[in-house]
């Protein structure tokens, strides 16, 4: 394995993030006036290694990106807190790279300027800037592109620049929020080995969430499978397939088919237990509104 121990911070075993007891409660309107309080995860508590790469399913709505919002520092849990490297998060930070839903590219800046944002940030100075962007927009297939506004861009190319964006500077941490589902499948392959490259050889941890069990599988050391109503942490599947690893090399291996169907029979099992939670809060709130006639 090519994967290097040379930061302190990043020794592997150790836990670079951890998260304890967080929840997040968003007030809800309801009836014009009435609010209410709807819970969008409850008592998350995972702890992420040093060097891990780390991928989150679950069905829509159950809190995956509620959850990387946190890690991220852009939204407050309502309880409980995490960690990075033994400090809690307070905001945003250069050690954290994000490609997250809704989080956009900086319209007035080129595809250029808004991969090197990170890097005039830290200092960079313009002649490495502009090598170290030339790499990672090559990375992400957008040569020629340069200097392009993202109006001008489709979904997927603007999905890509987000992408350069956050590897660029080279944060010790990356959070993804569905970072490939927006790009065709033969480029989503080439930029899933490209991750798996970049991880091995620069050690980050990586929280990746996806709607792909062959891709969270593909990718991971561990699969993070949540349910929903309120999201939680259902069970994680460990993922024991040879590293070095390429997408291509693992797809027609016993052991990808075997781990994968263990993480769609858990998904089954998450969606029975919604149902089941949905039709009492339904048959509950007919209640509530009979009683209130
Ligand atoms: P996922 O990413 O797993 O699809 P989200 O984290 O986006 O789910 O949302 C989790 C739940 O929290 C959903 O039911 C969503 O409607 C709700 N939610 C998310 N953001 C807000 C908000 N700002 N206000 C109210 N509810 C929200
Ligand atoms: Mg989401």
């Amino acid at each position: 394995m090519s994967k290097g121990l040379d930061k302190k911070s990043t020794e592997a075993g150790t836990d670079k993030i951890v998260i304890k007891n967080i929840n997040k409660v968003f007030s809800i309107k309801r009836n014009n006036s009435n609010k209410k309080e709807f819970i969008a995860i409850k008592d998350v508590n995972l702890n992420i290694k040093a060097g891990e790469f780390l991928t989150i399913v679950g069905p829509s709505g159950c809190g995956k990106s509620t959850l990387l919002d946190i890690i991220a520092g852009l939204s407050k849990p309502s309880s409980g807190e995490i960690y990075i490297d033994n400090k809690i998060i307070t905001g945003p930070a250069l050690d954290r790279g994000i490609v997250l839903q809704g989080y956009a590219l900086f319209p007035w800046r080129t595809v250029r300027h808004n991969v090197e944002f990170g890097l005039e940030i830290k200092g960079v100075k313009k002649k490495e800037r502009r090598e170290i962007s030339d790499r990672f927009i090559k990375l992400v297939g957008l040569e020629g592109f340069e200097d392009r506004y993202p109006y001008e861009l489709s979904g997927g190319m603007r999905q890509r620049v987000a992408i350069a964006r956050a590897l660029a500077y080279d944060p010790e941490v990356l959070l993804m929020d569905e970072p490939f589902a927006a790009i065709d499948a033969q480029t989503r392959e080439t930029m899933q080995d490209e991750l798996l490259r970049i991880w091995e050889e620069t050690n980050k941890t990586i929280i990746f969430v996806t709607h792909s069990i062959e891709e969270a599988v593909g990718l991971a050391d561990r699969v993070a499978i949540m349910s929903a109503n309120p999201g939680y942490i259902k069970e994680i599947v460990d993922v024991d397939l040879p590293r070095p690893r390429r997408i291509g090399d693992i797809r027609n291996s016993t052991n990808f088919s075997w781990i994968t169907h263990r993480v769609w029979e858990i998904l089954q099992n998450v969606q029975k237990e919604v149902a089941v939670k949905e039709n009492k809060s339904n048959i509950a709130e007919e209640i509530s509104v009979s009683a209130t006639i």
